[in-house]
């Protein structure tokens, strides 16, 4: 048996035999030529039928994995049309009196070096659409069809690396997972994997030859670990574990698509909690409407410096785009407390889970706050991103953060950077916001009321002190009365009111949070099917059986 380690793009488990994609090896020719114009004329009629094969493309895409990813599409439709490509094509013909496959296939080169040696992780991918486009128009230069070299059974697909149209036209049904050696998490195709849901890996250092090709194979894209040849014990183990997963998947394929609904049509929103990019394939498992949470600190907090905008916004940008238009909320960053970041250098405090924390931080150090909130505004370009801002106590604050984002909003013009307009929510954890909530729902578009916090702050007690567990307690009247309150104050203004404290994924209150008109609820993703389940089940005209 021998095992390769890769980085995870798609969890699950593939178990099969093991297919090495055979991208065929362009050999491109220089040949000489006697007519330049009629080289051109063969140039933009292949050129033709790439921009009709992209949009065809396109529409598969959209169908499968939403308009948000299509879009890699129209962006190499738009590559295609380059005027600096295609003057560098005709260029090489007239001046070299060369084919055009070789032109083109000189000008990919060059273009994908070019952006190969950018300094921008964004553009350093982008090389990767270069030479896919230009391997397309010479595939249509020298008279190949397009389909991709396929095996009849399904496989475990094997390659160095897979172009964002290759991944698109792999017919679902035949894939059982995805390996490649190149391609980063961030890569388009790392995105369109995540979307058609199948266990995938990149950077796996597995061979890309006849050492694998048609052996059996498991994929656990969890782990991110490739076995070849694996022994019978990694086999039961790993036969065990998809079984598990097929289970799960049993209820996922029974409620996946079905309404929050509940039978007497009461409906309901329910989202997922995440703490990193790397949960989206989770989210998407689990069939979430959303994502009500993105815990933005933890960004922050697993490395020694801060992120800078770029980092963030290329995060950002991928958490929107892999919802593919689904509300994503991003909550601004919630350092303090219990999440202490030393780079923050923040002075030692009595009692931190009182102090300066979350938008107390942003509000007195707003270079850093302005930072994020350009990341999300840029961001907010490429999908549906709402930003929400933790702890906040009073009216006067959200006034001051949306002063903050008009100056954000200024700079980015004066930049000519696009933006889109991100809804702006707040999240209900303290008393004051509890008891502040019908002025401030006249300032916001959405609530989320944060139970842990809020437990804590009613109750008086440290939700860290174990100690303290036999007092603190998330049902108690006085936090439920709260929630009942906030969802009225929201709905008196019109604005929507969910959860996305640990209680939200309290089966034994889903019903009573449908009777208070909770409108959403954001939860651990696997959470969230369980909770469609009893949704779908409970009856609020008929008294609870
Ligand atoms: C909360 O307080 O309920 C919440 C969701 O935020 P966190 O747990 O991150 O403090
Ligand atoms: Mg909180």
């Amino acid at each position: 048996m021998q095992t390769y380690q890769g980085k995870s793009v798609f969890g699950g488990i593939a178990i099969g035999r093991i297919s090495v994609f055979g991208r065929e090896e362009q050999v491109v020719r220089r040949t000489k030529i006697e007519d330049a114009d009629a080289e051109l004329v063969r140039y933009a009629g292949a050129k033709a039928q790439a921009f009709t094969e992209l949009g065809q493309l396109y529409e598969k895409a959209l169908k499968e994995v939403g308009e948000a990813n299509a879009a890699i599409f129209e962006v190499h439709q738009m590559m295609l049309e380059d005027d600096d490509y295609n003057e560098s094509v005709e260029n090489i013909i007239r001046s070299s009196m060369v084919n055009a496959e070789y032109a083109v296939a000189s000008t990919g080169d060059n273009f994908s070096e070019m952006f190969a040696s950018m300094d921008d992780e964004y553009m350093k991918a982008r090389a990767a659409d270069v030479k896919d486009i230009s391997e397309r128009v010479i595939r249509i230069l020298q008279g190949q069809s397009d389909a991709a070299g396929m095996t009849d059974e399904p496989a475990i697909i094997v390659a160095k690396d897979l172009a964002p149209s290759e991944t698109v036209q792999m017919d679902k049904d035949k894939v059982l997972s995805f390996v490649t050696v190149l391609g980063s998490l961030n890569s388009h195709t790392a995105i369109l994997a995540r979307t058609m849901g199948i266990p995938a890996l990149v950077g796996a250092g597995i061979p890309v030859d006849e050492t694998v090709d048609g052996k059996l194979g498991i994929v656990d894209g969890t782990s991110g670990v490739v076995y070849v040849d694996p022994d019978e014990q990694t086999l039961e183990e790993m036969r065990t574990k998809q079984a598990q997963e097929l289970e799960k998947k049993r209820l996922l394929q029974e409620l996946k698509g079905k309404e929050n609904v509940t039978l007497d049509g009461r409906s309901i929103m329910l989202y997922a909690n995440i703490g990193n990019s790397k949960d989206l394939a989770t989210v998407l498992q689990n069939d979430a409407g959303g994502i009500g949470l993105f815990r933005s600190e933890f960004l922050y907090l697993e490395r020694d410096t801060f992120p800078t905008e770029e980092e963030q916004f290329k995060i950002y940008k991928t958490v929107a785009e892999t919802m593919a238009g689904k509300r994503v909320i991003i909550r601004t960053l919630d350092i303090g407390a219990d999440k202490q970041c030393d780079y923050f250098e923040m002075e030692q405090e009595e009692n931190p889970a009182m102090g300066c924390r979350a938008i107390r931080i942003c509000l007195k150090r707003p270079e850093i706050f302005k930072t994020q909130l350009r990341a999300l505004y840029r961001a907010s370009a490429f999908g549906r991103i709402a930003i929400m801002f933790p702890m906040i106590i009073s009216v006067n604050e959200v006034r001051r953060i949306k002063e903050i984002i008009t100056e954000v909003k200024r700079e980015l013009d004066a930049l000519g950077v696009e933006y889109g307009a991100p809804e702006l929510g707040i999240m209900i954890e303290t008393p004051a916001a509890v008891m502040m909530s019908d002025e401030l729902a006249k300032e916001v578009d959405f609530f989320s009321i944060g139970t842990n916090d809020l437990t804590q702050y009613t109750l008086a007690i440290d939700r860290q002190n174990e100690s303290l567990d036999e007092f603190y307690d998330p049902h108690h009247p006085a936090v439920l009365r709260m929630i009942r309150m906030v969802v009225e104050n929201a709905h008196k203004s019109g604005i929507w009111a969910g959860i996305c404290g640990e209680l939200g994924a309290d089966k034994t209150l889903t019903r009573t949070f449908l009777e208070m008109g909770v409108d959403e609820l954001s939860v651990s993703p696997a959470s969230i099917l369980p909770i469609r389940s009893i949704v779908r089940n409970t009856d609020l005209s008929r008294e609870e059986a």
